[in-house]
């Protein structure tokens, strides 16, 4: 049966599960409780490493990294023999080369990092007819062009037929105020919500992701399950969406919805360098993962990680099988089969996340999983000690809040939310996606 109604996918950044189950006990955020009262809700995971370039983008695809092919916010390209980071922090920005990261992230992870085998929800459903609309997102890969909006930047984006995306490309002109004045006063969702206002004035599209990036910003800051202010105003940019539909029982006549974040976040209080313990290896870290580029031995490497506090796991490929070593104790898995101990990747869909991160061909030959409390410092030494982080693939930093309206499916994984909106629409999924059965 096709759709009656327009959906709209809401992703607030970084946003716990217990967070948002929290704030919805206590009644204080309207909107987010209008939703929660018409929806259903539960808790899904994530992908692994559970970092936000590589979480938009399992949404966005609806896959794991081992299709998506990105591997984390820094790594390094085998192809062009250089570091790709796409904002671990402005310092570690500038030890890669601002202009290159800028590239990169505006450019680089869209037109062509993201793998070619990747199908996005935006070109799945504007190849069917329907028109899509992003907003912030960093995964907007689509088939219109868009020329860019300021003098500093010249070749055009390709996204989805409705693209907003910082002010820099803007497919409609909408007036809603630049989005970096301030960004620790939610200034970008500000932007957004103006820009969301526009759209849902106008009835301009049929799928929109509305991409709320501030709360993740201020919960690194303030740690996990702290961020009331900026959840607050999270709930007040989904109330413009409603308020423009004309109130609740039109908004919710005219659209389902699916609101959900692309990772956890957990308290950090440690830091640890990981490049000190492979001072001749290639090492990428940043928040609570690592990769390192080696040309030797992985599982020799691995060993030099026993007993170290800030990982718990270490992930690599020897054949055809991933190991996972854990305080000295080791689990091989792979198609045929696992042997060893299954304790080592109890965590959500560990097994599953672990090899698809491994199968990335963006991927370090060893991945690493930092331990409870701990972060790796960035390329500039930048860590968000004191407050909270994600990147892991413990529970907290895998987790996220999953709620769907006016949907007869429920997305256990961030990979299920694009089949998810493919199915509402009776557009195929995929291949290499789930089909998800009604619940
Ligand atoms: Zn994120």
């Amino acid at each position: 049966m096709p759709a009656t109604k327009k959906l709209i996918l809401v992703v607030i950044d970084g946003l716990t599960p217990s967070m948002l189950e929290d704030t919805l006990e206590r009644s204080v955020a309207p909107s987010l409780g209008l939703l929660a009262e018409h929806g259903r809700y539960r808790r899904a995971i994530s992908t692994f490493p559970s970092l936000t370039p590589v979480c938009l983008s399992a949404l966005a695809t609806g896959a794991h990294p081992d299709v998506h092919e990105i591997p984390h916010l820094v790594w390094y390209h085998r192809g062009e023999r250089r570091l790709v980071e796409y904002g671990s922090s402005f310092g570690a920005v500038r030890a890669a080369g601002t202009k290159q990261s800028l590239i990169d992230t505006i450019y680089g992870l869209n037109a062509s990092h993201l793998g070619r085998g990747a199908v996005t929800v935006y070109e799945a459903l504007e190849d069917a007819g329907l028109t899509a609309a992003a907003i912030n997102i960093t995964c907007y890969r689509g088939r219109h062009a868009h020329r860019p909006t300021v003098p500093f930047l010249t070749r055009p984006a390709h996204g989805p037929k409705r693209f907003f995306f910082y002010n820099l490309f803007e497919s409609d002109v909408t007036g809603a105020p630049l989005s970096v004045r301030n960004r620790p006063r939610g200034t970008i969702d500000a932007y957004a919500a103006a820009v969301g206002r526009w759209l849902v004035t106008r009835d301009g599209f049929d799928f929109l992701v509305f991409y709320l990036s501030d709360y993740d910003y201020a919960s690194h800051a303030q740690g996990p399950d702290a961020a009331h202010a900026a959840l607050a105003r999270c709930d007040e940019a989904v109330g413009t969406l409603i308020e423009a539909a004309g109130g609740a029982d039109e908004f919710l006549e005219r659209y389902a919805v699916i609101l959900c974040s692309d990772h956890g976040q957990t308290t950090v209080s440690e830091v640890a360098k990981l490049q000190d313990v492979f001072p001749d290896e290639l090492v990428t870290a940043s928040n609570r993962a690592g990769m390192v580029y080696t040309d030797g031995d992985p599982g020799a490497l691995a060993q030099r990680l026993d007993g170290n506090p800030a990982v718990e796991a270490v992930l690599w490929r020897e054949g055809g099988e991933a190991v996972a070593r854990r305080d000295g104790a080791e689990l091989r898995f792979g198609p045929a089969g696992t042997s060893g101990d299954a304790a080592i990747l109890d965590h959500p869909d560990g097994l599953e996340r672990a090899w698809a991160a491994l199968a990335n061909p963006n991927a370090g030959e060893l991945i690493v999983s930092a331990a409870p409390g701990w972060e790796f410092a960035d390329l500039a030494g930048r860590h968000h000690s004191g407050g909270g982080s994600h990147g892991s693939l413990v529970v907290g930093d895998s987790e996220v809040p999953m709620l769907a309206v006016g949907l007869d499916v429920l997305p256990a994984s961030i990979v299920e939310v694009m089949p998810a909106v493919l199915g509402y629409f009776g557009v195929p999924v995929p291949s290499y996606a789930r089909t998800l059965t009604k619940t």
